[in-house]
């Protein structure tokens, strides 16, 4: 059977969705309900204060027609994470582990056929009808998780051209490691400004030089049979990609240096033949093809070593590829 893939990444949503409340000081049975609307309070925590973050983690159909999710409880992991710093409410891990393999099976007819997924998004929310708690955290909350079925988001020999920002931050430094829609909106005029006075796809942000991250990726360079990349600081997101694609690469025979370095250094190592990539869920890797550093572009030679990584970690989602780490949860 043919399953289509839709037109537009996100746009559409398995019918139901699971629906966990935190009142009482306590998470409450899943209950499932329609996935178009979300009835919450107007005067709702997170639509006032930003007591929000999310996840975005993918289920797969593989060659034999077994249905697996990647990592889970690594973004269920990093879920509790927001959720502390934010101040929400921390997700029990099994409920929420339950709730997105019984999601990934009602929706597993709608995946469609490789190179395609089921795209998950849990989301956490604030729900205290206070407007008076600006400076007060939420103690009711809405966990609810999406599912959108989603074709291949990377784009073979497609252009991604990178703007070099070392002015502004991508959000508060504190924030980093959040993710939450807030950071977001943060990174969103030097995104939007990298577009239109560059026509470039995302903004490499660095402060004061600092190599840290794109607006919604990890970013590594691979230095011949190195790859280079900053270490976890509370500054930057901690992609599940990022960590699959340093494991992955050990594995094919690279050195992995975790440290800080500046845009002076990312120049030199370009320029001399090194290769570029941004990781995230979505595409797992996009290999950069040029950079804008002060108003000049410079291209990046190759693309070669990171898509070849970008295969040897499809393989394991399609089951194509052993997998030696145990990062496959079988759903069904
Ligand atoms: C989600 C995200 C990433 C990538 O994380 P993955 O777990 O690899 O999908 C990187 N940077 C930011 C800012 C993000 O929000």
């Amino acid at each position: 059977m043919s399953r289509p893939v839709p037109a537009v990444f996100g746009s559409v949503f398995h019918a139901e969705m699971p629906v966990i409340e935190f009142t009482d000081n306590q998470w409450q049975p899943v209950k499932w309900q329609p996935s178009n609307d979300l009835t919450i309070p107007a005067g709702a925590h997170a639509l006032h204060y930003g007591s929000e973050c999310f996840e975005g983690l993918k289920a797969f159909r593989q060659a034999d027609g077994k249905i697996v999710m990647f990592r889970p409880t690594a973004n269920i992991a990093r879920m509790q994470q927001s959720a502390e710093i934010l101040h929400l409410p921390k997700p029990e891990t099994e409920t929420y582990l339950d709730a997105l393999i019984e999601l990934v099976k009602r929706a597993a007819d709608e995946i469609p056929d490789a190179p395609a997924a089921l795209y998950l998004r849990p989301t956490l929310i604030g729900t205290d009808p206070i407007i008076g708690k600006a400076g007060a955290p939420s103690q009711t909350a809405l966990l609810y998780i999406l599912a959108s079925p989603v074709g291949d988001y990377f784009k073979m020999g497609s252009p991604v051209k990178i703007l070099v920002e070392t002015e502004h931050i991508r959000c508060a430094p504190h924030m980093g490691r959040v993710k939450c829609g807030g950071n977001y909106a943060s990174a969103m005029p030097w995104v939007l400004k990298a577009k239109e006075e560059h026509g470039a796809a995302q903004v490499l942000f660095c402060p004061n030089g600092d190599v840290q991250e794109t607006g919604a990726s990890n970013f590594i360079v691979i230095n011949g049979d190195e790859l280079v990349t900053k270490p976890l600081t509370d500054e930057f997101l901690h992609g599940v990609t990022r960590d699959s694609v340093l494991t992955v690469a050990k594995d094919l025979g690279y050195t992995v240096t975790e440290r800080n370095f500046t845009v002076d250094e990312l120049q030199t190592m370009i320029k001399n033949g090194a290769e570029a990539i941004l990781t995230g869920t979505a595409a797992v890797i996009s290999p950069v093809t040029s950079f804008v550093i002060n108003g000049k572009e410079i291209n990046v030679q190759s693309q070669a070593r990171g898509t070849a990584i970008r295969k040897a970690i499809t393989d394991i989602q399609y089951g194509l590829a052993e997998d030696k780490h145990g990062w496959l949860v079988e759903v069904c």
